[in-house]
């Protein structure tokens, strides 16, 4: 895809997969855009919800977005599931970092387990027109059923945690 100079506007040429330079030595380096998703549990369920914008409209989705400006990973977690899913959570592990594209930008997918406390889930945003689905962690969503790549090495991972956790006693 054609990538123009952030600082002239000028066309880029690739330099590598990172470095973009315009006619003018412009250098336009295309880092990681960091993103905050969880996986809110209750007992053995995951909480999805359908997504209701593109892309991916229809898919299986988890409430995560951006960080806002000067924001930790935390505060963006816990900020997304309250504008998504209407409940107050309480972050219980770090799960790891995942790499993805959005709309040709490199992303980076920092991820959180939380544990569901109570509270009446309002689904909002971009998260579903009104439906949540809770799936059974030894049945999460097939390739077919989800928007973003990255959520299959996700899941394969929160299900070694699942079973490491399960298996402590
Ligand atoms: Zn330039």
């Amino acid at each position: 895809m054609d990538r123009y100079c952030t600082k002239c506007g000028h066309l880029t040429i690739k330099q590598s997969d990172n470095l973009y330079v315009c006619d003018q030595d412009h250098q336009n380096w295309i880092n990681a855009v960091p993103g905050a998703t969880v996986y809110v549990m209750q007992d053995d369920k995951v909480l999805f919800g359908i997504r209701n914008i593109e892309p991916h409209k229809g898919k299986l989705n988890l409430p995560g977005g951006f960080l806002d400006y000067d924001e930790t990973a935390e505060q963006a977690a816990i900020r997304e599931v309250k504008e998504e899913l209407g409940i107050d959570i309480k972050l219980t592990s770090f799960l790891g970092t995942y790499t993805d594209d959005y709309e040709g930008r490199p992303t980076i997918n920092i991820m959180f387990i939380a544990q569901y406390t109570g509270g009446t889930i309002v689904p909002s945003d971009d998260l579903n027109g009104g439906e949540i689905v809770w799936r059974d962690i030894q049945d999460l969503p097939t390739r077919d059923e989800i928007g973003w790549n990255w959520y299959i090495a996700a899941q394969e991972d929160l299900l070694k945690w699942w079973q490491k956790s399960n298996s402590a006693s």
